[in-house]
């Protein structure tokens, strides 16, 4: 379990002067596999989709934001104590500024993980020097996307970014969260796609539907389990289940 504390924004900042962030978890041992990390938040998301927990986090702009001088300021402090930085959301492609900030980050000897929904393919693309480890959110087959996030094309976009990671050298991992109203055959099909693509790290977590944005998502009509047991474990080499 994270033993970290969000710590509070102590102060407003000009949005437009620096990476924009919404608060830091001090100390993680679950969001970069294997490694001792932190985790910065980034405000803004371009999806709304009906499941996210994360409401706080979607909108561009923010009251309060924690200055970027204040993140670097304890990651020199931790410097040693700490393998990794997490750079999570949001959606962290969203902003240009990303690319100087992980740049930043590296100076001081840290690795990079970036949790992504991928809507910047060409963004991402652009990052992967800087990147040691990503978790790709695949939330759907690319033409269900919209159902899900509320955008038409995020499906297409999604799905080039995992091509995109496919083809480098970045460690990666492919989450989906399973949504309430799949069946079996819909998560059989996905994770089939996904292993044929050569997706090989595969994780699935359970939709907290108390705390999704969409007060109408329906409870699951198949029980996670059920969905679950329809992807084949032959097909990756290494198959994780969350918050079953
Ligand atoms: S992509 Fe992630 S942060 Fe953005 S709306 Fe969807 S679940 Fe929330």
């Amino acid at each position: 379990m994270p033993d970290g504390t969000l710590l509070p924004p102590s102060r407003l900042v000009d949005a437009t002067s620096a990476l924009r962030i919404a608060g830091l978890i001090r100390l993680t041992t679950i969001d970069y596999p294997g490694e001792l990390a932190a985790v910065i938040f980034c405000q803004g998301c371009p999806w709304r989709c009906r499941y996210c927990h994360n409401q706080h986090l979607l909108e561009t702009e923010a009251a309060e934001l924690l200055p970027w001088s204040e993140v670097m300021g304890f990651l020199q402090r931790r410097r040693g104590l700490l393998d990794a930085v997490v750079v999570s959301g949001g959606e962290p492609t969203a902003q240009t500024a990303l690319g100087a900030a992980m740049r930043e980050i590296r100076e001081l000897g840290y690795k990079i993980g970036l949790h992504t929904n991928g809507a910047y393919p060409e963004r991402l693309r652009e990052l992967l020097s800087l990147i040691d480890w990503v978790g790709l959110d695949i939330k759907a087959l690319p033409e269900d996307y919209p159902a899900i996030t509320g955008v038409s094309g995020s499906g297409e976009l999604a799905w080039s970014s995992l091509q995109i990671l496919l083809e480098s050298k970045v460690d990666l991992e492919v989450r989906t969260t399973l949504m309430p109203t799949w069946t079996p055959e819909y998560i059989q099909t996905l994770s089939q796609r996904l292993a044929d693509a050569g997706v090989q790290n595969y994780a699935l977590q359970v939709c907290t539907i108390a705390r999704a944005r969409d007060p109408a998502l329906p409870a699951y009509t198949t029980p996670p389990q059920a969905l679950m047991a329809a992807v084949d474990p032959q097909n990756f080499s290494h198959l994780e289940r969350r918050g079953f």
